[in-house]
């Protein structure tokens, strides 16, 4: 969820609300090199393309088709090819395939459809890339990329440890900042920090960060940005996303 959320008046949405810097949209990653390649598309596709000032992408990874993570694909239309720019090959969990051929089918034109299966390897310009299987839905995977660095986006949920190791760079997700729900509280902070100790990359960056607690199925404000940083100098090695964040490898 994007913050601030616009059922949300809590002190943290308010200060989004009041400071643009504060404002995070939904999360995704771009790879930028010789080609343009996104992983996920989420609703705030558009905007963040034109905050980042690219084009038109070569490839995108979808790692699941949750809205949070595909819908941008709806809003990229086919005039680009028109101006020239190629269609976009589009990755996806192949059981998803049909979803896209069904729900984006006016879309098609724009997009060369390349179904994957967990275990299976790729080679784009910037990077080889493999499949790992991740638990957040049944068809949901992350990608492992390895060029000179090697670096791994799993959208959300996590892969089988043991397809992580010597990671330069690691994207998780970490929703909530804390939650009194036991079926939330793997997506906590401290329970993320505690995995990202256990996968051992040398960086990771922490994404989704709603941060909001469910307290007794109440939503409450998550962390400030002060609590962030302060939560960050006791967590070396691990840092909170944020809209434009750069990493160079
Ligand atoms: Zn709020
Ligand atoms: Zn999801």
């Amino acid at each position: 969820m994007p913050l601030p959320i616009w059922f949300c008046r809590c002190s943290v949405c308010q200060a989004a609300r009041a400071d643009a810097a504060l404002r995070r949209t939904r999360s995704s990653l771009a790879i930028i090199d010789r080609q343009v390649t996104l992983v996920d598309a989420g609703p705030d596709l558009e905007a963040q393309l034109e905050r980042e000032q690219i084009d038109w992408p070569d490839n995108i990874l979808i790692t699941h088709w949750h809205y949070d993570h595909i819908a941008g694909l709806a809003a990229l239309p086919d005039m680009p090819l028109r101006l020239g720019f190629k269609p976009i090959e589009l990755w996806l969990p192949a059981e998803e395939a049909p979803r896209f051929e069904r729900e984006l089918a006016y879309a098609a034109s724009a997009f060369r459809l390349h179904p994957l299966t967990a275990g299976d390897r790729f080679t784009l310009p910037d990077a080889a890339v493999q499949v790992v299987k991740t638990d957040h839905t049944a068809a949901s995977i992350g990608y492992v990329f390895s060029a000179s660095r090697r670096w791994a986006y799993l959208g959300d949920g996590c892969a089988a440890l043991d397809e992580l190791r010597e990671l330069d760079l690691l994207y998780l997700e970490a929703s909530l900042d804390d939650a009194d729900h036991p079926a939330l509280a793997a997506r906590t902070l401290e329970a993320v920090a505690a995995l990202a100790g256990r996968i051992g990359a040398r960086r990771t960056v922490l994404t989704h960060l709603f941060g909001h607690r469910l307290v007794g199925g109440q939503l409450t404000t998550g962390l400030s940005a002060a609590e962030r940083r302060t939560w960050e100098l006791a967590h070396p090695g691990i840092i909170c996303a944020h809209d434009g964040l750069r990493i160079t490898l």
